[in-house]
């Protein structure tokens, strides 16, 4: 069963909102085993939303179409379909009893602006049965037209609670879809493509898809069936099969995030960690905190971003820094151990590096770093040379730091450095 989804809104076209309805429902219809032929975003204009529309009447059976219902003079969306489909817009009593609770329990009076909102064309019939925020349906030659809200939040929960849950009781036999996504950091590009050719004999029906995502590499793995357990347990097996040979780079699968995934490990392990951060500024610590009940095995870490504060506040020598320079193996390793006197945690991770575009030099060229982390009485410590710009580079010292944590606890070894 096909269907298409329509994004409404100037800010979706001039690159200044990125369209996160668009991907959400796509991958909600897709994940219900339901085909979406088509994605478009337009802007706040009467002739590209109607010609869209009249385009999706076409070839869909049903279409998603979120923005443009709120007050301002750009939320037009009502207006055009009701013009496209040669429907006049009627005032919705039960929508305009909503709005009004909504505004009164908040001190606003009814606009003639805000009243727009319940303005629609005529036919529609509001999906959801409470709430200050609505959904509308219209059917038109036999093509169910869904309108959301724009705000994305707003959008998800009425297309997960209402919309979804509507389409698939329509249809009896939707097939099964299984999805998984692996997680990986680490190995090249070529060598997960590689990967993937080799064992391309063996994976069935199961569709293999590889996406880069700086700095990891995600592989996707997707079947639709009838038959869910199956569908599920043929996943898994074309899982174990890319699991036999890309194993220790695999950190996470589905939607657990790098951070995620080490949280999980450093609770079950019941081991405590701490940071000293020198060219990531904090984002160690950011990622980390970022995962709720971190503060089971997160105790705290310290942002040493001179020469100064590395001596003052964790006792980096001075002799150290004048012999070996700020980003070198020896000044990683004493902001490791340095870092203990602060917090008595099981590990304690440091990193110092060159993010850019200024300060590298031949020996230690922009995006040189070094990894250092203490385990009770033994160190590791590793350099690492970087590429991208300053982003980018601070974001791949984090992911490889974090990524200590978890070969560490794996008991798998660190990624060689340079
Ligand atoms: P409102 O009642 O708030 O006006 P609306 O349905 O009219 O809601 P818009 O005015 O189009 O929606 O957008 C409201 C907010 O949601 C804006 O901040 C807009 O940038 C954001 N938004 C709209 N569409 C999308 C989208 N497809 N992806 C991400 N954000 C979006």
């Amino acid at each position: 069963m096909y269907g298409e989804i329509i994004t409404i809104g100037d800010e979706l076209i001039s690159g200044r909102t990125l369209d996160l309805n668009a991907r959400y429902a796509a991958g909600r219809l897709t994940a219900s085993g339901l085909r979406v032929s088509r994605i478009t975003s337009v802007g706040d204009d009467r002739i590209m939303v109607s010609r869209t529309l009249s385009k999706a009447l076409e070839s869909s059976r049903f279409v998603i179409i979120t923005g443009g219902l709120g007050p301002t003079d750009d939320d037009m969306t009502n207006e055009i379909v009701a013009a496209a489909l040669n429907r006049s817009l009627c005032l919705d009593r039960q929508m305009l009893d909503r709005i009004k609770r909504h505004i009164e329990a908040k001190g606003i009076e009814l606009t003639p602006s805000i009243e727009k909102m319940a303005w629609l064309p005529e036919g529609s019939r509001i999906i959801n049965p409470d709430g200050a925020m609505c959904g509308c349906c219209i059917i038109e030659q036999g093509v169910r037209l869904y309108f959301l809200p724009g705000i994305p939040d707003q959008m998800r929960m009425l297309l997960d609670n209402f919309v979804l849950p509507e389409i698939l009781s329509l249809y009896e036999a939707v097939p099964s879809v299984g999805q998984n996504i692996l997680k990986l950091y680490g190995v090249k590009e070529h060598q997960i493509a590689e990967t993937i050719k080799a064992i391309r004999s063996e994976t069935g029906d199961v569709v293999l898809g590889f996406y880069p995502h700086f700095p990891e590499n995600h592989i996707t793995l997707s079947l639709s069936g009838a038959d869910e357990p199956a569908v599920v347990s043929e996943i898994q097996r074309v899982e174990n099969l890319i699991r036999r040979l890309l194993d220790p780079f695999i950190f996470a699968s589905g939607n657990q995030d790098m951070e995620e995934a080490i949280g999980r490990q450093l609770i079950d392990k019941s081991l405590t960690i701490s940071v000293a951060e020198s060219c990531t500024g904090g984002l160690i610590g950011h990622r980390l905190t970022n995962v709720p009940g971190s503060s089971a095995y997160f105790k705290g870490g310290v942002v040493t971003y001179s020469n100064q504060s590395k001596m003052d506040l964790i006792d980096v020598k001075e002799e150290t820094l004048e012999t070996y320079g700020a980003v070198s193996d020896q000044t990683v390793r004493e902001m490791a151990q340095g870092l203990r006197k602060y917090f008595n945690t099981d590990l304690t991770l440091a990193v110092t590096g060159i993010a850019g575009p200024d300060g590298g030099g031949p020996e230690k060229p922009v995006g040189t770093v070094y990894i250092g982390l203490s385990a009770g009485n033994q160190i590791f410590s590793e350099r690492y040379r970087f590429w991208g710009d300053r982003g980018q580079i601070k974001l791949e010292i984090s992911t490889m730091a974090l990524d200590w944590v978890r070969r560490y606890i794996n008991g798998d070894p660190f990624i060689p450095g340079v």
